[in-house]
């Protein structure tokens, strides 16, 4: 995969590219490198292939973005520890072909090989984790209504007995051709059979468990490793738990889109967690050892004397594992709040009493604090780390 072309540069666009720009730009090296237009040549097949890829991610808005972030790790099969890879492969290219040649020919002609084996179609659901799973990783389980090949019979659809006839529409092809006058000249435009649906084959005496689908649903139970580092939108690929395949093609796959509850503390971007955490007026004071809660669980650490409210602490390392490598993750940003206290006993008044008669109230206005949120070269002091 390394030596893999960057996504933009195959479809020679750079990475602002609108979607309408996009297609276009795909559209036409697609022409040019088409099999139909360049018989027996690997070379163009390589680079059809190669755009096709690019252009599946790239539509795709959440895989387009997934690209941007990782770069082809984000589909990297092998990297991702242990589950199923993110987002794309070979199979998804019949929408693209149907989206691109479909309007291309005026509307309608599919490239769907009849009677030959054909992957079943991918199923999509969703699966809910708490925010602290999709940080640390999580086995999920799910129960789905999956398709199996009737029993009664063997996937026929015909009732025992009787024998699912050839089609007379196509005479079995599962395709029709039609011709239509274009721009192009003539054009043959194929379409799948409306009356068998591409299978070549009608039945007349249907199946009674199945009702002529050849297939069943029962309920299954399917175990979904969520990898550490995921977020919310995320989808993984489940191999071989889609519907069954057609004319002994493989089984299609499970797309499960993972949606992350929120936290009541902390904020995730990326890979970094932001948080606040209260400080009391004398802690902020006079410095010293404060409690701060991380994913990991609370920690202890130093803050100077003077701490102002909105201070922020880097914790290097506390953030979210990567997808990549869960032993790498991202920061946590701690914001400190001083708290001025609401209820006070008439002994403490007169100690606040005392110290204000003591520095003379003088408030000053702190010359650097625009109370902006910057991480970068910001010149507040920070807690002295241990
Ligand atoms: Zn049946
Ligand atoms: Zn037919």
């Amino acid at each position: 995969m390394a030596d893999k072309r960057d996504y933009y540069e195959v479809l020679g666009v750079d990475k602002n590219v609108t979607e309408a720009e996009l297609k276009k730009a795909y559209r036409k090296i697609a022409k040019k490198y088409h099999p139909d237009t360049n018989p027996g040549d690997a070379e163009a097949e390589a680079k059809f292939k190669e755009a096709a890829e690019a252009y599946a991610v790239l539509s795709d808005p959440e895989k387009r973005s997934q690209y941007d972030r990782l770069g082809h790790a984000a589909f990297d099969q092998n990297g991702g520890g242990g589950f199923g890879g993110f987002g794309f492969d070979m199979s998804d290219m019949g929408d693209i072909f149907g989206d691109i040649f479909g309007d291309m020919f005026g509307g309608g002609s599919q490239r769907r090989q009849s009677n030959g084996p054909m992957k079943g179609a991918n199923i999509k659901t969703t699966v809910r984790v708490k925010f602290e799973d999709a940080v640390f990783g999580t086995t999920q389980e799910l129960e789905l209504p999956l398709k199996d090949e009737c029993q009664a019979c063997q996937g026929s659809g015909a009732q025992p007995g009787h024998q699912p006839e050839t089609c007379t529409k196509c005479g079995g092809k599962g395709q029709v051709v039609y011709t239509q006058q274009s721009l192009f000249g003539v054009v043959r435009n194929v379409q799948v059979c409306p009356e068998c649906s591409g299978s070549g084959k009608v039945i007349k005496f249907k199946c009674s468990q199945c009702a002529g689908t050849g297939y069943v649903k029962s309920k299954k139970k399917i175990q979904v490793q969520v990898p550490a580092g995921i977020d919310n939108g995320q989808s993984i690929r489940i191999r071989g738990k889609g519907e069954p395949g057609i004319n002994g093609g493989e089984r299609g796959d499970l797309l499960v889109t993972v949606l992350v509850d929120r936290h009541p503390n902390f904020k995730r971007q990326e890979y970094d967690l932001f948080s606040s955490e209260p400080i009391t007026f004398t802690q902020a004071a006079l410095g010293g050892t404060i409690t701060i809660n991380t994913i990991d669980g609370p920690i202890e650490q130093q803050i100077a004397a003077g701490t102002q409210t909105d201070t922020k602490i880097k914790l290097k390392g506390k953030g979210v594992p990567t997808l990549r490598n869960k032993n790498v993750r991202g920061d946590h940003y701690v914001t400190l709040v001083v708290q001025v206290p609401d209820k006070l006993t008439e002994e403490q008044k007169n100690i606040l009493n005392e110290y204000d008669e003591a520095t003379g109230s003088t408030a000053r206005r702190s010359t650097d604090s625009a109370g902006e949120f910057s991480f970068g070269g910001h010149k507040k002091k920070f807690g002295k780390k241990k």
